[in-house]
């Protein structure tokens, strides 16, 4: 039988992490999770309890809060995707919008928080057969992830990406507001004292600055059959 693998993809917000993951989960047969999600989640959950104001956060009314903050997927009829339900409500559409995109990454440096989500992502690919993506996937939940990806962009390209998305779901936004909000995210990301976005020791790099989707879905699919092959033959 077929020994299945985790792979864990990292990187800088915005490089189209979710979009190769999902395929390549559809195409191995592997579940897919899509961890930035849950941090979205909880973040929309602490905005509608006005645990932030302005910028400011209510850690402790969050921490304690957290116990009721049940977070899963569940596979829409409609689309056949995984989308993200926040006590039994579902979410999807609200955690993409640029405000939310603004409030993630200081709730997402909670301690607390990401303890909670990570014992929640390793219970998940506990059997293996899985495809996550974030920012500490090969780092901290899968240390010992079988294959890891680690990808980028240049902020231009990622900004504009992201842009496009926002507009084609009827977002108001300027270009300036997103290229800033991903660039904030990033140097938050990178710099909070609690799992780092950082890329780990033996991921590999994918800068999809000039590739097409095409490109870049064929690369990385067969880097995966590669490291599916690996697990195989020394098991
Ligand atoms: O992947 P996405 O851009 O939706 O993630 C939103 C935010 O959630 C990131 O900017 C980051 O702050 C946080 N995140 C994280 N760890 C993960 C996934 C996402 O801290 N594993």
């Amino acid at each position: 039988m077929d020994r299945k693998i985790i792979i864990a993809i990292d990187g800088h917000s915005s490089t189209g992490k979710s979009t190769v993951a999902r395929q390549l989960a559809k195409e191995l047969g592997y579940i897919y999770v899509d961890t930035g999600a849950m941090y979205r989640a909880v973040t929309l959950y602490a905005m509608r309890h006005k645990f932030i104001d302005e910028s400011e956060i209510d850690k402790k009314a969050l921490e304690q809060s957290l116990h009721l903050i049940n977070i899963r997927f569940e596979v829409s009829s409609e689309t056949g995707l995984a989308e993200v339900m926040l006590n039994d409500e579902n979410v999807e559409k609200e955690i993409r919008t640029l405000e939310v995109s603004r409030q993630v990454s200081p709730i997402a440096a909670i301690s607390m928080v990401r303890r909670k989500l990570v014992e929640q992502q390793q219970l998940m690919g506990k059997d293996r057969g899985i495809v996550m993506d974030g920012r500490d996937i090969g780092t901290v939940v899968f240390p010992n992830a079988e294959l890891k990806l680690f990808m980028t962009a240049t902020a231009k390209d990622r900004a504009e990406r992201r842009y496009n998305e926002l507009l084609e779901r009827g977002e108001n936004v300027s270009y300036e507001d997103v290229l800033k909000n991903v660039v904030n995210r990033d140097h938050i990301d990178s710099t909070r004292k609690d799992s780092p976005l950082r890329k780990a020791d033996d991921a590999i790099t994918i800068d999809n600055s000039n590739l097409t989707l095409v490109e870049q879905f064929d690369q990385i699919h067969t880097i995966a059959k590669d490291a599916i092959a690996q697990k195989n033959l020394l098991s």
